[in-house]
This record gives structure tokens, sequence and C-alpha cells, in this order.
């Protein structure tokens, strides 16, 4: 089968055997492109890429697929905080382990999500990344009553604006870089930040973001972070000081009291069909993934998400 391998500085699609072993075999509709594959590349990965899937199983159901599986079998695992699971730093999909971005996957039963009505397979890849804005803001405390602000307008930032409403947060600002942006915010409903906030959200996954993010923060108010920073970053420690701001890293997504985060993500989606439609803004066949990286990786294209459908 074709599958899309890390090829620094680019990728390749390469023909390999199809996946063996345990877990359910899935016919890989939809798989996009994120920050992270692009950051999987620069680092010398030789894997195959993606991680934010969505297929078909043997028998015929439409899921997204969860791409941290967790040992299933720790406590944090039986809790369902399976994103906390000492086996998630080494079963990250396209650098610790094979991804999905290929004709056909495995992966264990209990990753796999039903897909809503109104939410189509080919657009259901944007469950995993949706996902992992709803967390945040569910971790950070932005739902009822609370004044939200999210930083950065790529897609994950407008994934935070979208959960961040339907959580029911009072009021929700952008800030965003792109006109563009700005204005998918505003038919998100978003306003742009003028004050400080109960709850920030840094979705740049840039140190000025970390430091807007703190500096939009009301006292006793919490940044929730959902960017991976290396160990070096200058933390904006004293506003956060200053401020008694929280700080709350977030880390993929997990089940909660009474859901999970990937349902809660897959229904969001399926109630917001126009974000959806606006954030993917490219689609290629597996063959031109070399194409669907370059676009992915310019800013200048307008790029949201690009997403690979292997079986078109
Ligand atoms: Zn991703
Ligand atoms: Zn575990």
């Amino acid at each position: 089968m074709r599958a899309v391998r890390s090829t620094r500085p680019g990728v390749t699609v390469v023909d390999v055997d199809e996946p063996e072993g345990p877990g359910e075999l899935i016919k890989i509709t939809s798989a996009s492109i994120c920050a992270s594959d692009l950051g999987y590349i620069e680092m010398g990965s030789t894997m195959v890429l993606g991680h934010e899937l969505a297929g078909v199983t043997e028998d015929g159901r439409t899921v997204a697929i969860e791409a941290i599986f967790g040992c299933g079998e720790c406590d944090l695992c039986l809790e369902g905080r399976y994103n906390l699971c000492a086996t998630t730093g080494t079963t990250a999909l396209g650098v610790m382990a094979d991804g999905g971005m290929s004709e056909w996957f495995r992966a264990p039963a209990h990753s796999l999500v039903d897909l809503p009505a109104g939410l189509d397979v080919s657009s259901a890849c944007l469950v995993e990344p949706t996902a992992v804005a709803w967390h945040t803001v569910r971790l950070a405390g932005g739902g009822p009553g609370k004044r939200v602000a999210v930083v950065g307008g790529g897609a994950i930032g407008l994934m935070a604006v979208a959960a961040a409403r339907a959580m029911g947060a009072e009021e929700v600002a952008l800030e965003a870089r792109y006109p563009h942006q700005i204005e998918l915010g505003e038919r998100l409903g978003a306003t742009q930040p003028t004050d400080l906030y109960d709850v920030v959200i840094e979705a740049a996954g840039s140190e000025s973001a970390l430091h807007r993010a703190s500096e939009l923060a009301a006292p006793g108010g919490a940044m929730g972070v959902l960017g991976v920073f290396p160990p070096d970053v200058q933390w904006p420690q004293m506003l956060c000081f200053m401020k008694e701001v929280r700080s709350v890293p977030a880390l993929g997504y997990c089940k909660h009291d009474g859901g999970r985060d990937f349902d809660d993500a897959a229904q969001l989606l399926a109630s917001t069909p126009h974000l959806v439609d606006a954030l993917v803004t490219h689609r290629f066949p597996i063959e031109d993934a070399p194409e669907a990286f370059r676009v992915a990786a310019d800013k200048s294209t307008g790029a949201l998400r690009v997403v690979l459908e292997p079986n078109s």
C-alpha cells in the first residue's frame, strides 16, 4: 500500500506492507497535515507521518481515530486519562511510531470514535486537532459565564474559539495575525480582544504568543497552553506571578466525567459545518503528498488544514 514517509526536507510516497498485528484495520479516508508533522520532518523522523485520521472499519463503521493509545492497563489509562500514560511519549505517531497517512492503518478498538450524523468521514480527520483544542479550553476552565480569549488564529485557535462558544463562554475573543483568520473568527462569534480575560488560550505555539496570553489574562485567571515548547523557553513568569495567573499545560485529549474529548470534538464539528468547510482549505490524493506538504508549510497559501485522501 502507499504511505507518506518523512524524508527531510519533505516527504516521499513509498510502498509499504499493509499493517498487521492487533487492533482494528481501518481504510483511511482522510488524513490532515499538522504543524507537528512539519516539526517531525525537521527533526529528521523517518516514520510514516499522520496522526489526524479518519476512515472506515472492516464492518463499515465510519470513525475518527484517537492518536493517543495509552497502554490500556495502568491506573491512568483505566481512569480514562490515557494522555498521561507513561507510554504516550514513546508511541507518538509520525515520530516514534509509524502514523496513518497511508491507505490502511491499525488502531486499538478503544481508540475508535463513531462519527455523529452531520460529520462526513472525508473531513473527520479534523476531530483529532479539535479534541486538542477542546481539551485545553476544558482544562483551563473556559465554560459558562467565563470570558475567554484565544491567541493564534490557525486551525487550532479557531477550533478553540468554537469550543469555548459551545461550552457556553460569556464572551470569546480571538487575537489573530491574518485578515482571513480574523474574519473566520468573527463568523464563529469571536470579538477582538480589548480587555482582560478569565481564561486565555495560547494556540500559536510561539514564545511571543505565550507572553501575549499572559498579558491578556485577568488577575487570578488561567492560561491554557497547548503549544509544545522547548525547555529553554522564556516563560512569562513575572506577569503570571504578579497576577497569579495559573499556567495550564494541556496534552492531547482524554475521557472526563460523563464524556470524552474526542466525542465532544466530533459533536462540535457536526454542529458547525461552516467551521469544517473553512478549515479544510486544500485536498490532495496521496500521490501528491509532497505538494500537499509544501502547501501546508507555506503560510502565504492561506492553508489552515490540508487534507490527504489516501483512498480517493
Ligand atoms: Zn496534529
Ligand atoms: Zn497506561
